[in-house]
């Protein structure tokens, strides 16, 4: 029998655990797995609102894969995925190279889900890759080096910030830090700056426990942060933002963390999906193709209640870890039945600066300030050991 050929699209959470867990658990030439992602680095998206604010180097979230990959175990592919043919078992990359697939795994993540609302691609930013928060950093501060050449554009200094779930709140919180070093750096007065954060829901992190919201509402409202809450961006412009009241905020940096959606890729390749996301079944496999399975951000999965469990990083870790068990037993012919995937939640934690946090831990304990900052830090060295051992915790963990 051949080699059976193991396909992994995308190194992120989903994807380097994928090809960690194998090049561990399979020997050498049980299988023959390839990786393929648009860069030759891993990076932790979930840290990624610090160096979009500047508040850390991008380099610290970026794992070259040859740290991590054994080579002689998993072949890395630098290129983009442009389509998944699934009838072919093949897929196709944007260099017009094809590879070949028994075996695949699409954890592709995800990309910013715009709703439709005018101007929003053309003129927003979003946090997704290093690529796009070094620009974050360069254009903030260069909006500092403006102004100080033309004092009267108060729009310069004016910041939107649209979409007050995790990933606003995350990115408000290295903001506002940032921008008194900012201020000091340019000579400009602080008392210019306005940062906004405009959400469309009655509450910022809607669903949220209250005591939790009210906390990190409290803490960055107290740092000069102007919450608009109730009140849905309509436009974005090049000279701003435009709200559902009708007001308009003039700024030259909206930054949308306004939600995802699955990457684009998955659609394009026919397979179904609701807001991007494939409505997986109990093993993580796309409907009606036993061989590919969907994990991270590109999945669909549903609690008990039948409400979709929003798209993490700790679930994404999860997936690929059971995708790996059953790609095992199924590679060795192992008589198994194969093994749902159950998310085992171990809470939310949510960085407010440094130094700064709430959240949940083990589904039931609020945790508040330095506490949630650090315990938030652990699950980060956790993963970090998982994928590179102690020596990647080390290079990456600042206290
Ligand atoms: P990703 O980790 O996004 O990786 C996708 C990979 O695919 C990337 O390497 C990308 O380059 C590659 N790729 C994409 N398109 C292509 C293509 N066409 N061809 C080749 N390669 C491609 N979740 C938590 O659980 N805890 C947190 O604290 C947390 N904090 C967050 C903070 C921020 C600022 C953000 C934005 C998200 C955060 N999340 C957090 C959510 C979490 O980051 C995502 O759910 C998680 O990254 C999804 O993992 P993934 O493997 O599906 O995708
Ligand atoms: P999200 O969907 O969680 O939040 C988006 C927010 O934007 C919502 O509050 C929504 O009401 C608001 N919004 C939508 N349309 C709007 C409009 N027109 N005007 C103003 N506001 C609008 O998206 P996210 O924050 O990018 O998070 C994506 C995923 O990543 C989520 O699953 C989240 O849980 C996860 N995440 C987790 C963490 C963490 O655990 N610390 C951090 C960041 C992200």
């Amino acid at each position: 029998m051949s080699t059976p050929k193991i396909l992994i699209l995308g190194a992120g959470y989903g994807g380097v655990s994928t090809a960690v867990g194998l090049q561990n658990k399979l020997n050498h030439n049980e299988a023959d797995i390839t990786l393929v992602s648009k860069h030759d680095y891993h990076y932790l998206t979930t840290w990624l609102h610090e160096p979009a604010a500047g508040t850390m180097p991008a380099h610290r979230a970026k794992i070259y894969l040859d740290e991590i990959i054994d080579q002689k175990k998993v072949n890395v592919v630098k290129g983009t995925v442009q389509l998944i043919n699934s009838a072919d078992q093949t897929v196709a990359l944007e260099d017009g190279s094809v590879l070949s697939y028994d075996y695949l795994i699409v954890g592709l993540g995800s990309d910013p889900e715009t709703f439709g609302i005018e101007g929003l691609k053309e003129n927003a930013f979003s946090i997704r890759s290093i690529n796009s928060v070094y620009k974050i950093k360069e254009h903030i501060d260069y909006m500092f080096a403006s102004f100080k050449n033309d004092p009267d554009r108060l729009d310069y200094l004016t910041f939107v910030i649209g979409g007050a779930g995790f990933t606003g709140i995350e990115f408000l919180g290295e903001l506002v830090n940032r921008v008194p070093e900012l201020c000091r750096e340019f000579d400009v007065d602080p008392s210019l700056v306005q940062i906004y954060s405009i959400e469309a829901a009655p509450s910022a992190l809607p669903g949220f426990d209250t005591d939790l919201v009210e906390y990190a509402m409290n803490m960055l409202e107290s740092k000069g942060i102007q919450f608009k809450i109730n009140t849905p961006i309509k436009q974005c412009t090049a000279d701003g933002v435009i709200l559902a009241t009708g007001e308009e905020i003039k700024s030259k940096t909206v930054v949308w963390t306004g939600g995802v959606r699955g990457s684009s890729v998955v659609e394009k390749s026919g397979f179904e999906v609701m807001r991007g996301r494939v409505k997986v079944d109990e093993y993580m496999r796309a409907p009606g193709h036993d061989n590919v399975f969907i994990i991270g951000d590109c999945a669909l999965i549903f609690n008990d209640e039948g409400r979709p469990y929003p798209p993490t990083a700790q679930i994404s870790i999860q997936e690929a870890e059971n995708v790996v068990r059953n790609l095992k037993a199924f590679i060795r012919g192992e008589k198994l039945t194969l093994v749902p995937f159950v998310p085992a939640l171990q809470g939310t934690l949510a960085s407010l600066g440094k130094g700064e946090g709430m959240g949940i831990v083990m589904n039931k304990k609020k945790m508040f300030g330095l506490s949630a900052a650090i315990m938030k830090k652990g699950g980060d060295a956790r993963y970090l050991m998982k994928i590179g051992g102690l020596g990647l915790v080390l290079k990456k963990i600042r206290l």
